[in-house]
């Protein structure tokens, strides 16, 4: 039997992640990822996603700040977790790879035509940055910046695939600009009906 004693709190979930993103991953590739639509409060999705991170940030000795536009609506509807999802992995990795300094979460409204609300995330990080030609692999699944990354950092290379299909499932798109040592901001967008 299983000594889950024997394992830290951090491997642990180091552990669940990995599994999670294999079966994300799996039902991509099957086309069976559906999303929920659901009337939701974003700034409260918000918030309780930064908290969730806070811990790690602490630790680091990282600020967050959270930057939401107050043209940003209250209510959306859509998928929250899997909108959570794409914060906290956008997040996690800027956390990840930023040994000091800040990572700051942007929410804005896009302008758009049609019945939805097009919502603009960016996480900018201090951290470590992205060389020119890698900004466009890590997108593709099992990738990752240098090959000495999973060995110092851990990860799978599957959070920017999965976070790339999510943005698309959700009417929008992601990208990066970085600058190494200077840090990264990745921006995604998704269109959302507005809620109640
Ligand atoms: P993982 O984090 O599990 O390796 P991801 O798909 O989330 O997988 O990220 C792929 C790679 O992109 C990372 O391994 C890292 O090399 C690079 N990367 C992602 N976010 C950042 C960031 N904020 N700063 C620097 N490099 C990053």
């Amino acid at each position: 039997m299983a000594c889950f004693d024997c394992f830290s709190q951090s491997s642990l979930e180091s552990l669940l992640t990995l599994i999670n993103e294999i079966l994300d991953f799996s039902k991509i590739e099957a086309g069976c990822l559906a999303l929920e639509l659901v009337n939701f409060d974003l700034r409260d999705n918000a918030a309780e996603t930064l908290k969730l991170l806070m811990p790690g940030a602490k630790e680091k000795g990282l600020t967050l700040i959270p930057e939401i536009a107050a043209s940003v609506p209250q209510f959306v509807r859509g998928d929250p977790h899997r909108l959570r999802q794409i914060i906290l992995n956008l997040m996690g990795n800027a956390i990840k790879f930023t040994p000091r300094g800040s990572v700051t979460l942007r929410v804005q409204v896009d302008p758009d035509s049609g019945d939805c609300v097009k919502l603009h995330f960016a996480v900018q990080d201090t951290g470590i940055g992205i060389p020119p030609d890698k900004q466009r692999v890590i997108f593709e699944r099992f990738s990752q910046a240098d090959n000495s990354v999973a060995r110092k950092f851990g990860g799978t290379g599957l959070g920017l695939a999965i976070s790339a299909k999510l943005a698309e499932m959700m009417g929008g798109q992601i990208w990066v600009e970085s600058e190494v040592g200077q840090g990264s901001t990745f921006h995604f967008t998704v269109r959302l009906e507005t809620g109640r």
